[in-house]
């Protein structure tokens, strides 16, 4: 439930019959008529907008008949299935996910680890507030296969810090395995030497490195602390490799330019990234708005490519890349298409919202997250 509203803090409970639980339509109607302040917050409300469409487009637009069935349309759920092919040398290949939004499911990105032997402010957990055990080597390996037969074909693992589990080359293994045509992991560095030659031979496919600042006394991934790290990736045979840049207001956000330069002596992609809210108070003091940049980014380009994850914008600069992620920008959740995965072992729909947890337990539980996810900034 939302922090910032009253459905959140649980101290009044709305009736069943209650205007807001029947629609938003008739909540607005209610609230005009009697003057009354609103229960729910903004974000609360957008979702309930969101999910009373989808219910009436489910039971409208998508009743039960052979030919709907016949498309895909999995009822228990509301989940498309595309039908697939199938992929040579695979025992199953289910289909391929579409959300009640119309998302296609094709990302899966797992956390791992919620351990990790660096502390930066603003590392927001991949937003596990209070995560359990961590899950198996077994479960991650099944979490991979499920996946693999409804049609996700890129996997990103994430931490915490990943390279801290021994288990790392097995479940890249697993998933290179069951199909995957990407697997990249996002790594801090300091493990790095010693590891990129086993995870490119494990079949890890590229790398994102944490780098926000050229040398900072605050932030502990520096260029010249990732430096051994980029260089034991290019010995091992990585390209493409990113560098991930959090831009944080007064800290580091006088340094992209030095890091687009940074980057480039390095052959790597820049990645500058918007601070999420991470609910300390932290945000509202580091928050740095990029969009200033994206335009000045754009003027500089020779060219724009637009991907479809997030509609996240590549910026071709000469001798090198800059992409720039925002989270509450870019269409980024009409353009999700990432599947989340908690390291204990939960499917999580939306990153945004920690009370939409699903716990794995085979396809159905795939399919009942995947009818969960609901555009969070819409
Ligand atoms: S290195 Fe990554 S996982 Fe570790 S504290 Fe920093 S942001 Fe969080």
């Amino acid at each position: 439930m939302c922090k910032s509203c009253s459905l959140g803090r649980g101290k009044r409970k709305i009736s069943p019959f209650s205007p807001v639980s029947i629609s938003p339509f008739l909540y607005t109607s209610y609230l005009s008529k009697t003057r009354r302040k609103s229960l729910v917050c903004k974000e609360v409300f957008s979702q309930m907008i969101c999910r009373f469409v989808n219910g009436f487009s489910a039971a409208a637009g998508h009743r039960i008949s052979e030919k709907n069935v016949a498309a895909g349309w999995d009822f228990r759920y509301h989940v498309k299935l595309d039908t697939n092919p199938g992929m040579e040398g695979l025992e199953v290949s289910t289909g391929n996910l579409i959300d009640p939004e119309g998302r296609p499911v094709t990302h899966l990105r797992m956390s791992i680890t919620q351990e990790c032997n660096l502390r930066c402010a603003y590392c927001h957990h991949e937003g596990e507030e209070a995560p359990g055990e961590q899950m198996s080597t077994e479960t991650a390996c099944e979490i991979v296969k499920t996946c693999s037969q409804y049609g996700i074909r890129k996997l990103k693992i994430t931490g915490g810090e990943p390279l801290l589990r021994a288990d790392i080359y097995e479940i890249i293994r697993s998933a290179k395995d069951v199909g995957f045509e990407e697997v990249s992991l996002t790594t801090n560095g300091t493990l790095l030497p010693g590891r990129a030659v086993m995870l490119k031979e494990a079949g890890l496919d590229r790398l994102n490195i944490g780098c926000d600042s050229l040398s900072s006394s605050v932030l502990p991934k520096t260029a010249d602390a990732v430096e051994p790290a980029l260089k034991a990736a290019k010995e091992a045979g990585f390209e493409n490799t990113k560098l991930n840049m959090v831009v944080l207001k007064g800290v580091n956000d006088g340094e992209i330019e030095h890091m687009i330069e940074f980057a480039k002596a390095q052959d790597a992609t820049l990645q500058i990234i918007e601070l999420i809210p991470t609910g300390n108070g932290y945000f509202d003091k580091y928050y740095f708005d990029l969009a200033p940049i994206e335009k000045e980014l754009k003027n500089r380009a020779q060219s724009v490519t637009v991907r479809r994850l997030q509609g996240r914008r590549q910026y071709h600069l000469p001798g090198v890349d800059v992409e720039v992620v925002r989270p509450f920008h870019q269409h980024f959740c009409e353009k999700c298409t990432k599947m989340r995965v908690t390291s204990d072992g939960h499917w999580r729909p939306c990153l945004m919202r920690s009370d939409v947890l699903v716990p794995f337990a085979g396809a159905d539980s795939l399919l009942e997250a995947v009818s969960l996810r609901c555009s969070y900034s819409s």
